[in-house]
């Protein structure tokens, strides 16, 4: 599975971080980080950001 966040319209509202904290984090200046291979275990969580973000910024590639 492949994940890629398009930070061209995110806002850094942190949503996919709570929602799936092992794949998303906020770095020191604020900008989103994510693991873009995540684990298949995590799919769950990532839908559950990708519903929760506001500007729709997560793409999921299941493979
Ligand atoms: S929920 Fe969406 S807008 Fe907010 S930090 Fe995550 S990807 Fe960015």
């Amino acid at each position: 599975m492949r994940i890629r966040v398009d930070l061209s319209l995110c806002q850094t509202h942190a949503q996919c971080v709570f929602a799936a904290p092992e794949v998303f984090s906020l770095n020191d200046d604020d900008e989103l980080v994510y693991d873009a291979t995540p684990a298949d275990a995590s799919l769950p969580a990532i839908e559950e950001a990708a519903r929760a973000c506001p500007v729709q910024a997560i793409f999921l590639d299941e493979d």
